[in-house]
């Protein structure tokens, strides 16, 4: 099973202790039950019968103990995840070194009305699943849905019959419990293992601990992705915002440098776009601003970061791009944007659809050739574009030169 094996565990042990205890106090009994008929029993045998169950209760409330203090531990190392896939991955990896489990399913529930399958795994290995729903009722994780309430068998006869969610014929011990959030069930996880008779009841406890800190740490992390995702985007086209394109460009400029490798910046303002907002309404010159923000993540694509510069100017980094290379990605981008046309579905002409063609003048500097820091490619990328091409007529490219005679 690839699991780690003891030969001595504590269990072993507390055997050990127990059975030197017992063998010499059966010895005794054995010898005043000769003596003194049953009277021995009431003086060595209800005393011992007595202290046995009370050892066995200790060590009971050890284990339990133990396993409290390892899910407390998970718990926290659990909403300490900022992700919501190490959330998940962290979760199964910590249960099934804790309990027997061999697999574990994990549904959404969507409505109140039915689950659909998230996840589903062998041990700790995520298997692919295709879309699986179950309807409120059905099957065992359904029927959790249903009754709001846990289920545990011990042996697979017991639930083979309800199982049509594919629980594979080897499994035997089964939980499946609901996970509560605000009194509704946000999640159905059903665990099985191949030992009959896996979990006790303290075991299943566990599970439904686990569970609930499981919730929470999705729900952080969700949050803190969404947040990290709000702060870092411009919320009216989805590219990233200047700030976080700052800071990229910073730690791209130290590694291009570290490595000597080139990298390059764009910067692309739209032209004549105040008259788009005057004849179309400002609406209007916002579904520009999308629709183009959409051709350059299409047209960039993973060579580099696309962000909004500001208004209606983008600003595009390119590592690994030379000045010529730059150049004519940027002439590409100019040339599409020249030959595209933009439909406006809404404006404030009338109900009528309008088409729109846009030009766009843009700058280009590189480094090594024409900068020592991060920003200066951005300066001089602006500079390039104002003076290269919205001064000589707009729909150019232009590239930095230093001695003020930019060339087209
Ligand atoms: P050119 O660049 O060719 O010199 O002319 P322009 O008309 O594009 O002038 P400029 O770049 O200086 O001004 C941009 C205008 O874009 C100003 C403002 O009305 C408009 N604008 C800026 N941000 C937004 C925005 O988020 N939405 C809309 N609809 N318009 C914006
Ligand atoms: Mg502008
Ligand atoms: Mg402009």
């Amino acid at each position: 099973m690839k699991r780690p094996f003891q030969w001595i565990d504590r269990a072993t042990l507390w055997e050990i202790y127990t059975t030197l205890l017992i063998l010499p106090v059966g010895f005794v009994l054995y010898r005043l039950y000769a003596d003194m008929g049953l009277a021995a029993v009431y003086y060595v045998g209800i005393p011992f019968a007595f202290i046995s169950a009370m050892m066995m209760l200790y060590y009971k409330s050890r284990q339990l103990n133990s396993y409290l203090q390892k899910t407390s531990e998970i718990g926290h190392e659990l909403t300490g995840r900022l992700k919501e896939s190490e959330v998940m991955d962290l979760f199964i990896s910590r249960l099934v070194k804790l309990l027997p489990i061999d697999f574990t399913y994990i549904y959404d529930v969507i409505d109140q009305e039915k689950i659909k399958m998230s996840r589903f795994y062998k041990v700790q290995q995520q298997q692919n699943i295709p879309q699986f729903f179950l309807e409120k009722g059905e099957s065992i994780s359904g029927a959790v849905l249903q009754q709001r309430k846990a289920l545990q068998y011990h042996r697979r006869d017991q639930w083979k019959k309800q199982n049509q969610e594919g629980i594979p014929e080897e499994g035997e011990s089964l939980i499946s419990l609901p996970v509560f959030r605000n009194d509704e069930i946000v999640s159905v996880i059903t665990v099985v293992s191949k030992e009959k008779r896996a979990f006790e009841k303290f075991q299943y406890m566990i599970v439904d601990i686990l569970s609930n800190y499981l919730v929470i740490a999705m729900e952080n992390a969700k949050n803190y992705e969404e947040t990290k995702n709000q702060s870092e985007r411009c919320p009216l086209t989805n590219l990233y915002n200047y700030r976080y394109f700052e800071e990229q460009l910073e730690q791209t400029f130290q590694i291009q440098q570290n490595i000597n490798r080139p990298l390059s910046l764009i910067l692309l303002d739209i032209d004549h776009f105040k008259s788009v907002n005057d004849t179309y309404g400002h609406q209007s010159g916002n579904e520009v601003i999308c629709t183009l923000a959409d051709w350059l993540v299409e047209m960039i694509g993973g060579e580099g970061v696309v962000a909004r510069y500001g208004g209606e100017e983008f600003v595009i980094m390119l590592p690994d791009y030379s000045v010529e290379e730059s150049f004519q990605l940027a002439d590409k981008v100019r040339r599409k944007i020249a030959s595209k046309k933009i439909i406006l579905q809404e404006h404030m002409l009338g109900d009528k659809e309008e088409s729109l063609v846009l030009t766009a003048s843009i700058g280009v500097a590189s480094y090594p050739e024409h900068c020592e820091q991060p920003l200066e490619l951005v300066r001089h990328a602006d500079r390039a574009m104002y003076m290269g091409a919205k001064q000589k007529g707009r729909n150019k490219v232009a590239v930095y030169q230093s001695n003020k005679a930019l060339a087209e």
